[in-house]
């Protein structure tokens, strides 16, 4: 009895011990809601709460329709029918239970999620909310945008990035009933993390770490693939300067796959791009050459001293090139554009950080070093620390 007693306790402690910076709110397939999904456990088994009320209890190798029918949810097993419902929730019944997920109608390639899910009508489709402790979010985020190739120390980083802009963002989705979306709206989350168990090792290893700025404030945690050798001040691509996001000369990124572009552009369409867009006169000769001549030995927010409108990064959104720092080389009728980097360049450059981590640079080293004057702090102490 007492040691039915002590695995009882210990069980509840498992599933209350969470914190609210713990657990977070993931709507899935989001607008790509399907009419029907099924759902399997792959690991464990679930509850199916419909309403408030245990429908069932679902195992391993089992599965469940959900349909939306007029507004309502139907809910079906192989061999019974379940009922309709308005909500239904799938609860797992173990620690690091898994569950299948695949839509039906259309009929789209399966998804592999941790934890809970619950289902709600969304007009004639289904509103998918993952309820997921943070550390399985936060790897399954890393696997689908940094892929599974990368080493230990890289996926730190990566793992602390993206906690601190899922912490920095929970009230994003909010009006919708979820934190964060799965696109890269918020940030890509396709699947639970299963190509490199470094990913989850890595996210454990840094449980509730988060970067604040010097107000102890969660700080924006941007970045990009490669800065080609210079990060942005955040002020001049974006509209304001935060303290954290300075301009640093990287060193480590000079050799890696996205450092350098070229482009070719006709150039009568520069010209006239610049004409039409900033009424550039480039029938006068002083301003013809200003046009085809840009030389920055480092990052230049703009691309002519002559004209303070023309910046950098709007050429770059406009003209759809990989990064706002290049020169041009006049060919004639082809304006030549060579080009550093490849991202909107303000904050952690990604291949300068591979480059680190590769090189023996610990998290913190790396995360230092494109961050200015940031602290790295577990989530849970920032009241005290602000205080
Ligand atoms: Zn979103
Ligand atoms: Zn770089």
């Amino acid at each position: 009895m007492r040691i039915w007693l002590v695995i009882l306790v210990s069980f509840i402690s498992t599933f209350s011990s969470f914190s609210n910076n713990e657990i977070v709110r993931i709507g899935i397939l989001h607008n790509r809601e399907p009419i029907a999904i099924l759902f399997a456990p792959l690991y464990g088994s679930y509850e199916v709460i419909g309403d408030g009320e245990v429908l069932y209890t679902i195992k391993e190798k089992e599965a469940i329709q959900v349909t939306n029918i007029g507004g309502q949810l139907h809910l079906k097993s192989f061999n019974r029918d379940l009922g309709t419902v308005n909500k239904v929730y799938f609860k797992r019944l173990k620690w690091g239970a898994i569950f299948k997920l695949k839509p039906t109608r259309p009929n789209k390639y399966e998804h592999q999620y941790f934890d809970n899910l619950t289902i709600t009508p969304k007009g004639s489709k289904l509103k998918l909310i993952n309820t997921v402790y943070i550390e399985h979010y936060v790897a399954g985020v890393i696997e689908s945008e940094a892929g599974s190739s990368q080493n230990l120390e890289y996926y730190k980083v990566q793992a602390i990035i993206c906690r601190t802009y899922a912490l920095a963002n929970k009230a994003r989705h909010k009006k919708e009933g979820f934190s964060l979306c799965d696109k890269v709206h918020c940030q890509v989350y396709h699947n639970r993390s299963r190509h490199n168990s470094d990913i989850q090792k890595a996210s454990n290893s840094t449980k509730r770490i988060v970067v604040v700025d010097s107000d102890i404030d969660i700080i924006t945690a941007a970045f990009f693939s490669n800065c080609g050798g210079q990060t942005v001040n955040s002020e001049d691509a974006w509209r304001y300067p935060l303290p954290y996001l300075r301009s640093i000369c990287d060193t480590f990124c000079t050799d890696m796959p996205h450092a350098v572009w070229e482009k070719e552009v006709p150039k009568d369409v520069w010209l006239n791009y610049l004409t039409k867009t900033y009424n550039f006169p480039v029938d006068d000769s002083l301003y013809a050459n200003c046009a085809i001549e840009h030389f920055p030995e480092m990052r230049e927010k703009y691309f002519s001293y002559i004209d303070s409108t023309i910046t950098t990064p709007k050429i770059r959104m406009d003209m759809k090139f990989r990064s706002s720092h290049f020169n041009l080389i006049d060919q004639g009728d082809i304006i030549k554009f060579i080009g550093n980097g490849f991202g909107h360049g303000i904050g952690l450059c990604q291949e300068g950080a591979m480059k680190m981590s590769t090189s023996g640079y610990d998290f913190k080293e790396i995360l230092h070093y494109y961050y200015t004057d940031v602290h790295l702090i577990d989530i849970e102490n920032i009241d005290f620390f602000k205080d």
